[in-house]
């Protein structure tokens, strides 16, 4: 008979509970809770055969087999719930992840709070030519990066201004929001499962992913990395440290190793059997 493990908590997530970990210039992460853990993961992947987390040892070879082999349902009995302040143009990426249940504040109910995302100075870049998405390493004068915060401070100081006189005639809270712009702040509780995070996390880790949601992956990362340490090693190991390569780059890699060393070519078996 497999030993009781209803409530499972983890001593490094306990302390991390309900402690906002600051994000941008008045965003936030913060646990609100957490259902499972590791031990979890093991018991619910043994449940087949009946037994139970064994030694840590074991765990985490079970762990990293799981993670290595992609058997990812296991993953799923894990569940984290964040409470979350972000600037709405962040906010818009983070709903692109549709398998988590979220719930937002409504600028229908409640007034719009006057906060706004401003970047650091160092953050103002210039647009990359070569690549829609990213930022060029080119440096942007002094000058011009006060002026874009000036600008950005400007526009918002005048839509706030403009919101909240509307919201002093009367108007409607619902149209008085929409002048409102992308780098006001919002807050939402958001709930996911390990398997998903973990998946959301990599995505958002990525150097390709915008600096703004980058910080929010980061500090998830922190959570799931207290609440399930194991799976966080192994997730390091085969997923965020793992190397994608194509058929092509695959088969010249593996003539090159061949060329060099075809011991460690067979050892890092380039080419797919079969
Ligand atoms: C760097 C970057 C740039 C991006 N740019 C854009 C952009 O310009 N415009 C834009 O709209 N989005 C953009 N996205 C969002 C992106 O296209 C994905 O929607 C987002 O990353 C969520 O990924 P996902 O669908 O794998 O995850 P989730 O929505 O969390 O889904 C998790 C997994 O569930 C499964 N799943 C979910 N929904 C379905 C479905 N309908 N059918 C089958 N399986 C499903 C898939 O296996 C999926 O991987 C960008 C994302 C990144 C990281």
């Amino acid at each position: 008979m497999e030993a009781r493990m209803t409530h499972i908590t983890t001593p490094e997530a306990e302390v991390l509970l309900d402690q906002p970990i600051p994000v941008l210039d008045h965003g936030f992460v913060r646990l609100v809770d957490y259902m499972g853990s590791d031990a979890r993961i093991v018991q619910s992947a043994r449940v087949s055969y009946g037994a139970g987390t064994k030694t840590l040892r074991e765990d985490k070879m079970l762990i990293d087999y799981l993670l290595s082999n992609e058997h990812m349902s296991p993953f799923e009995m894990v569940v984290f719930t964040f409470h979350l302040k972000m600037p709405i143009f962040v906010a818009r990426q983070l709903v692109r992840h549709r398998t988590a249940r979220m719930n937002e504040i409504s600028g229908r109910y409640s007034e719009m709070k006057d906060e706004f995302y401003m970047p650091e100075i160092d953050r103002v870049s210039f647009q990359k030519r070569s690549n829609r998405q990213g930022s060029s390493r080119r440096e942007v004068p002094g000058e011009l990066r006060e002026r874009v915060r000036d600008i950005m401070a400007e526009t918002e100081k005048s839509s706030y201004s403009g919101y909240d006189e509307m919201i002093q005639a009367g108007i409607t809270r619902e149209l008085a929001r929409t002048v409102l712009p992308l780098s006001i702040y919002t807050e939402m509780y958001w709930q996911m499962d390990l398997r998903n995070l973990l998946h959301f996390i990599k995505l958002r880790l990525d150097g390709h992913a915008q600096y703004e949601i980058r910080v929010y992956a980061e500090a998830m990362a922190r959570c799931v990395k207290a609440v399930t340490p194991l799976t966080w090693e192994a997730f390091e190991e085969h997923v965020l440290g793992a190397v994608k390569l194509s058929r092509s780059q695959a088969a010249e890699l593996a003539r090159e190793l061949e060329a060099v060393s075809p011991e460690v070519a067979r050892r890092y078996r380039l080419k797919k059997e079969g």
